[in-house]
């Protein structure tokens, strides 16, 4: 067998979003399953939809998740340029051979004509289907039409007869009538090739064994077997890959919860944890674990097991594997995701590093994002405490008001203001008053902390202080 190769084509329009990164994390791990070559080419024949820094973002996105590519664009190698707009001549000769060989023709109707031919479709409701006049040019008059200067585009003659049909490894069978089959533009009259066209030339020119993309190009594949069939060219294997759609069932976007990686990292969600995730958005491995390092899921990773049913992005199961993740980072790389929230949200002016490295250190297990820090921690920063219904609730029981004025005497009796001197707060509060659990630490933690649930009690208290912890038993 070929070395396998594959490749991320991704058109530099913006930010790297959940779907197009699955992709990428799809095709490396296809990839480098079997010890082969993945690719960066970047398809940016659609000059006006191309934004500047996107490649940046996508190069950055990446290398943070560890998808390094072996060739291509920014890192080079034997099959370059990895630019599709570097590499107009290419197709332009290519596009060329097919005229020669009949399989592509060049055609002049102008905007004007084609308008007409869609405005009848419409009328008729039929979908509009070029109805293949230019093909029918003789050689003088093509050449004739050249010498004028007359606009062209270079459309790909369809056969009009028979099916089409491959094999897609997720999806099965596909067939496709050919008298449904337009003929395609091929190369565009600014020069650019079409996606159409382009894919499959570079494909084939960098030894693609692999296509991996979105299941948006599945009908179409097709269109691109005959291309390859035109030239005699080998076809790859193909592995389109189910939707994502947003929790409403509906294909994600911005409206039903789509980010972009840099929005999540930048919220404080590990990298790991977001390619842990995205590999199971379509795919499961064959027994039921849910945690993977990269390398686990490259050794792991059998595309026969991607579902073609489309796939729900979940954030609270990114924020339960996220959780994992979160627990197992040393403190420093803990602050590293939480530390800058914190200071945007509150005034740490006044707090020693220890102080903030203790209160983070705390929440490790409490958090599921980076910036989340900034709400579980709101009432070490503000004396205004507000209790919900259910807290409201619970404060009614008659023995609480006892259990709490035993406690801040035991707090005020406090000479060194440390943790374990606190448990003993809480132990003395037991024995003296008889609240036991529940009834001996909600009452506590409700009433200094606003909050019915946390982290460790004498840790929280510790660091609220003494002094702010008796106002706050006072009020
Ligand atoms: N540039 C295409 C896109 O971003 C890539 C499709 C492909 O991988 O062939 O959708």
């Amino acid at each position: 067998m070929d070395k396998v190769r594959t490749r991320f084509a991704p058109s530099p329009t913006g930010f790297m979003h959940i779907g197009n990164l699955r992709t990428a994390i799809f095709s490396y791990l296809i990839a480098k399953h079997h010890g082969g070559d993945f690719l960066l080419r970047i398809e940016d024949t659609d000059q006006t939809r191309k934004v500047d820094g996107a490649v940046e973002f996508i190069e950055n996105t990446c290398k943070l998740c560890g998808l390094t590519f072996d060739e291509g664009a920014g890192i080079g190698g034997e099959y370059g340029p990895y630019f599709q707009s570097e590499r107009l001549d290419i197709y332009k000769k290519y596009a060329l051979e097919l005229v020669e060989k009949g399989k592509a023709y060049y055609c002049f109707c102008t905007e004007d004509r084609l308008e007409k031919l869609r405005e009848i479709a419409d009328k008729n409701k039929i979908p509009f289907m070029y109805d293949g006049k230019c093909k029918h040019l003789t050689k003088e008059e093509i050449e004739e039409k050249l010498k004028n200067g007359e606009k062209y585009v270079i459309r790909q003659a369809m056969p009009k007869y028979g099916a089409s049909i491959y094999n897609d490894t997720v999806y099965g069978k596909i067939e496709v009538e050919n008298r449904i089959l337009e003929d395609q533009i091929l190369i565009k009259s600014d020069g650019y090739p079409t996606y159409n066209f382009a894919n499959v030339v570079d494909d084939h020119l960098m030894h693609i064994t692999h296509v991996v993309r979105g299941n948006e190009y599945l009908m179409s594949t097709p269109k691109y077997n005959l291309l390859y069939e035109s030239f005699g060219w080998e076809k790859p294997t193909y592995i389109h890959l189910p939707l994502v759609l947003g929790e409403d069932g509906q294909k994600l976007s911005k409206r039903n919860g789509d980010a972009s990686f840099m929005d999540l990292y930048n919220d404080g969600f590990l990298p790991e944890a977001i390619v842990n995730y995205l590999a199971l958005l379509g795919w499961a491995p064959s027994n039921n674990e849910e945690i993977f390092s990269l390398d686990e899921l490259v050794k792991n990773f059998d595309a026969k097991r991607i579902s073609k049913a489309p796939a729900t992005y979940d954030i609270k199961k990114l924020k339960w594997i996220n959780a994992h993740y979160i627990k197992q980072l040393s403190l420093d790389d803990l602050l590293k995701i939480t530390l800058p929230h914190l200071k945007q949200a509150y005034h740490l002016e006044d707090k020693t590093d220890e102080w903030i490295r203790e209160l983070i250190g705390l929440y490790q297990n409490h958090i599921t994002y980076g910036k989340e820090i900034v709400e579980v921690t709101s009432n070490f920063f503000s004396d205004k405490i507000e209790l919900d219904e259910e807290c409201i609730e619970f404060m009614k029981d008659e023995t609480i008001p006892q259990t709490l004025k035993v406690f801040k005497e035991e707090i005020q009796n406090i000479t060194e203001w440390t943790t374990e001197n606190i448990s003993n707060a809480i132990n003395n509060t037991k024995d003296k008053s008889g609240a036991k659990g529940k009834m001996l630490y909600m009452p506590i933690r409700i009433k200094t902390t606003g909050i019915m649930h946390g982290p460790e009690l004498p840790n929280t208290i510790h660091l609220i202080g003494k002094e702010e912890i008796i106002k706050r038993l006072e009020k």
